[in-house]
């Protein structure tokens, strides 16, 4: 059973290449932003402030949240397109330092990941979700490039951007997730370090694939 753990900032390409690696290897592919975007769509729909932390139990109480394939339903409402905007990007950044909701969503990770081989990509996954996953990948690249990428990225999925603002916001994002308290992003002490900048796609993916055939001969 093969576990790979992508870490990274946003717009290093972990979706792309995670969702490539596991479709050639065979294994199942696990959006964990996807599920921080959804927890925080609905907690910006309800206005609760972050710091109200019992209306926040209470909501997540009665949240339900469904997993399947890359799709993602919340209160049985398919929100995977609605969570793709740079707004909801910043909404799941903000509830994502939230104990309450790491708590719920550390604990749905680790359930849909066990007994199966997975490639899961996230911020927290080789240094707290998976930390005995048998790859770990540490993902990233140069922040104007990781800009451009999501700029391209909200362009072809038809949305307005402006390089300027999405370049802004993803330093906002990466500075809010790398400085939080709990479950910072962040490299694990055993994960392999690759740089996207002047890599393509398939190039970073060849890589992964090579690193993730060692680690099971290996085994
Ligand atoms: O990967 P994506 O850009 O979809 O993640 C959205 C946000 O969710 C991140 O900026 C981060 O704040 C949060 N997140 C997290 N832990 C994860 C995955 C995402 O805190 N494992």
């Amino acid at each position: 059973m093969l576990r790979i753990a992508i870490d990274g900032p946003g717009g290093a390409g972990k979706s792309t290449i995670a969702k490539r690696v596991a479709s050639e290897l065979g294994l199942d592919y696990i959006d964990t932003g996807a599920m921080y975007r959804a927890i925080g769509l609905k907690i910006h729909r309800a206005g609760i402030p972050a710091e109200e932390g019992e209306k926040l139990e209470e909501l997540l109480a009665l949240t339900q949240l469904d997993v399947e394939g890359e799709k993602i339903f919340l209160d049985g409402e398919d929100v995977s397109e609605a969570i793709r905007t740079q707004e909801a990007s910043m909404y799941a950044s903000a509830c994502s330092r939230l104990p309450a909701v790491r708590r719920e969503l550390v604990a749905m990770q680790r359930r849909i990941a066990e007994g199966k081989g997975v490639v899961m990509d996230g911020r927290d996954i080789g240094t707290n979700v998976l930390t005995d996953a048998e790859l770990k990948i540490f993902l990233t690249a140069d922040p104007h490039v990781r800009a451009k990428r999501r700029y391209d990225q909200l362009l072809a999925a038809g949305k307005e951007a402006d390089l300027e603002t999405v370049y802004a916001e993803t330093k906002a994002r990466d500075e809010q997730d790398r400085t939080r308290a709990l479950n910072p992003l962040a490299q694990a002490e055993d994960a392999v370090l690759l740089d996207s900048t002047d890599l393509t796609i398939d190039e970073v993916c060849a890589r992964i694939i090579q690193l993730a055939k060692e680690r099971e001969a290996q085994a």
